[in-house]
């Protein structure tokens, strides 16, 4: 098992819906460690980049709109098998099948909305951090029980 660092991007609608300290929390107290956040408001080109692979499909414009409509909170998580472990905690993307007890499954009715969004592989971690996070934006510190936990 590794410790990875993974992104995690909390949409407009988590941050209209004010939930965005719930859902920082979920990951806090799972045991992974925060090391890097701000918010912006992102431009077309930043989201044409991100959903580059969703490009010409049916959702593809009104993710676009969606994801440019308000600021977002961009972040970067770090913990063992953390890739994974987010993913988990954020839920399927699908509606139906994000289960109770999961981000997605205590708080998303519709697949576009769906209030965060969490690299799926080690390769998309790398590329996405590095596409919204300079290097010294991203900070290396200790928890008190750090040594612990990884
Ligand atoms: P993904 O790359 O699988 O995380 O998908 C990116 C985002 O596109 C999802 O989080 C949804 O917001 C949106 N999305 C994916 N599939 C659909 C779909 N079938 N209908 C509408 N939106 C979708």
């Amino acid at each position: 098992m590794a410790v990875e660092k993974t992104f995690v991007m909390i949409k407009p609608d988590g941050i209209q819906r004010e939930i965005a300290g719930e859902i920082i929390s979920r990951f806090e107290r799972k045991g992974l460690k925060l090391v890097g956040m701000k918010m912006i408001k992102m431009s077309r080109e930043k989201a044409e980049t991100h959903y580059g692979e969703h490009k010409g499909k049916g959702f593809y414009d009104e993710l676009i709109a969606f994801i440019t409509s308000g600021p977002v909170i961009l972040s970067v998580w770090e913990g063992l098998e953390a890739i994974k472990i987010v993913r988990k905690v954020v839920g399927a993307t699908s509606p139906d099948k994000a289960e109770p007890g999961t981000i997605r499954g205590d708080f998303v009715l519709c697949t576009t909305f769906n209030v965060v969004h969490a690299s799926d592989s080690g390769e998309t971690a790398k590329k996405e951090i590095s596409h919204f996070f300079e290097d010294n934006e991203i900070f290396d510190y200790s928890l008190p029980l750090g040594e612990f936990l990884q």
